[in-house]
């Protein structure tokens, strides 16, 4: 049953059977499958163009620090065979086009709507559907409403006194102006999360001067990238199999899985070999290749920090700025591990100075720039690389409202509550595609991606052959999910992180405290307890027929 891409049937149903919001890799990948399964879906997407993450951050530096060719699609073994990536870890240009490219092999453009920012969802329990309200005026609705928000697309500026009247230039990282030249500026860089450290990398040397305002330092590792020869791609090229089966087996989906040996089994000469083999190889091996002790254990986090905090002295050459780069709050891999390309050779130059907040903190920006307690420092462009209301900002920014109108902000006033971080209990219909409590965070996101979106289309599949319109979860199975994913942070040092991976954010009311958003068990154990209700019957899933639900005339249910 598929209709005109776009042409709304307004015979008494609902304009779409399915909406899909965002055509980020996420909502470009639900959209494929949703019309390989000849469903009736459209994308809303809130930009002018898609890709989501990959289209609006457009600063200098951006770029993967995942494999590129572990970050495409699997789903097509042609799509695999006809792309050429040209460096391992590809910027953030090559990535949009891949997925433009994405977009116009699989015809999924038609069905996408641009510029459709949707403020509201309200589930109508007499349509047995969604409507949804846009900023343009237009309503919409659905049966079965489909959320790729991204985990990172609601930015945060700093909450600091005068931010609103400075007279140069000013933008967070997200809102990167097109076609800005920076040559000759004096810059003030806020934040060192992996975004400012990439920016900072990248400009370092090409502005007149850099000023890096550091609230607290984050461990940051190479990157190590290089280019992809021709040989080489066709090497990836002919072993996709095997390189997507190995990011099955491990934790976080990357090729790079945790060295299981027990640490303090292993001498301190086979650690130190095993560390500077991972420094110098690329990618994330040094954070999830490395001793999985090392995100357990206390002290064989504080015996790998301490190698990292000498890799750091050696790079800095300031003794002063180095130890000012150095964490002490948290060890390594505690927080997202940034990626960087010259980071700590960035503080070489000159022209480059780091302000420790932490030291003297920021009093005001005024019209000129940025004063602290040191004194002033006078700016044309101030860069907000200052992060995002990570995961469930994207959910905030709609006034989703389920049954008896209660609004899903109220109910996740404490953190959020799913079950299996697809479904929320009183919201029927929405299947929340790589949400919280998913285990779309700490992974590798377009495989775990393609494990929400896949058991989506199946969940879907089941209700489309069974001929139901409702679905909706169990309370307590939702309670039990999130006790679950509670229970799964306690085993790990990263419940003791202040950062966005336990939710916290000091720029956010009400956020200045842990909130559990993310399935730590790893991407294997996520896919199997997928599986499991699944296979299950869906255990915890609690569907209706047609005749099950008032108002709701048969001729207005799904068909397959
Ligand atoms: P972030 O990791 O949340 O970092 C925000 C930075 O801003 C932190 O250094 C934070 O300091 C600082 N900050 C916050 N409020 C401040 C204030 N009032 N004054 C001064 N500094 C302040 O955000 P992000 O760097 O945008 O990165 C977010 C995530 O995006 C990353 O963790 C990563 O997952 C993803 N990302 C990926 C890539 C990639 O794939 N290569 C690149 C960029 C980003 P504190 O830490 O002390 O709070």
């Amino acid at each position: 049953m598929s209709k005109a891409a776009g042409a709304p049937d307004r015979s008494g149903g609902p304009d779409h059977e399915f909406i899909i919001i965002g055509a980020g890799i996420c909502g470009l990948y639900a959209l494929h499958r949703l019309l390989e399964m000849g469903r009736d879906v459209i994308a809303l997407e809130a930009h002018p163009g898609l890709g989501g993450t990959w289209y609006k951050n457009r600063y200098p530096g951006c770029r993967f620090d995942s494999e590129s060719y572990t970050y495409g699609y699997s789903f097509s073994p042609e799509l695999l065979q006809e792309w050429d990536w040209s460096e391992h870890f590809a910027a953030q240009p090559e990535t949009l086009r891949y997925l433009n490219h994405v977009a116009d092999r699989f015809d999924l453009r038609p069905h996408i709507r641009f510029d459709s920012v949707v403020r509201s969802a309200v589930f109508d329990d007499g349509a047995g559907g969604w409507t949804l309200e846009l900023a343009d005026g237009r309503r919409l609705t659905c049966r079965f409403l489909m959320t790729a928000l991204g985990l990172l697309s609601a930015p945060v500026k700093p909450r600091i006194p005068g931010i609103e009247r400075f007279q140069g230039t000013s933008f967070h990282t997200y809102d990167w102006p097109e076609g800005l030249d920076l040559t000759g500026k004096r810059v003030g860089v806020i934040g060192t999360g992996s975004t400012g450290v990439q920016i900072i990398a990248e400009l370092a040397g090409q502005v007149a001067e850099l000023d890096v305002f550091q609230l607290k330092p984050n461990w940051c590792a190479p990157l190590n990238n290089s280019p992809i020869t021709r040989e080489e791609m066709a090497h990836i090229k002919a072993g996709y199999d095997e390189i997507f089966a190995r990011c099955a087996e491990t934790p976080g989906g990357f090729i790079h899985g945790p060295d299981r040996r027990p640490f303090h089994e292993v001498s301190r000469e086979e650690r130190l070999a095993l560390w500077e083999k991972l420094y110098a190889s690329p990618g994330f091996g040094i954070w999830l290749g490395n001793f999985r002790d090392i995100l357990l254990d206390e002290d064989a986090n504080r015996e790998f920090s301490d190698f990292i905090a000498d890799k750091i002295r050696k790079r800095v050459h300031d003794p002063v700025t180095a130890e000012k780069l150095i964490p002490k709050d948290h060890g390594f891999g505690v927080h997202r591990v940034p990626l960087e390309s010259g980071y700590y050779e960035a503080y070489n130059h000159d022209s480059v100075r780091l302000v420790d907040l932490e030291e003297t903190p920021i009093v005001e920006i005024n019209e000129t720039g940025v004063a602290t307690s040191a004194g002033q420092f006078d700016l044309d462009v101030i860069v907000y690389a200052t992060g995002f209301d990570a995961i469930t900002g994207s959910y905030d920014r709609i006034d989703f409202r389920g049954r008896d109108g209660v609004r899903l902000r109220d109910k996740w006033a404490d953190g959020p509550t799913t079950y299996l971080g697809a479904l929320v209990s009183g919201f029927p219909n929405l299947v929340m595609l790589g949400g919280p409590h998913s285990a779309s965070v700490a992974t590798n996101f377009p495989r775990a991606i393609e494990t929400s979106v896949d058991w989506a289309a199946h969940l879907f599949a089941h209700v489309m052959a069974l001929g139901y319109v409702r679905i909706d979860c169990d309370p307590d199975a939702e309670t039990e999910w999130t006790r679950h994913i509670q229970d799964l942070y306690q085993r790990q040092l990263l419940r003791k992180a202040k950062s966005w991976f336990t939710g916290y954010n000091p720029n956010i009311p009400g956020q200045d405290r842990t909130r559990y958003l993310i399935y730590t068990g790893g991407a294997p154990r996520y896919r199997r307890e997928l599986d499991e209700v699944a296979a299950d019957g869906y255990r915890g899933l609690v569907f209706s027929s047609p005749d099950e639900v008032p108002h709701l005339t048969s001729s207005e249910g799904v068909t397959s």
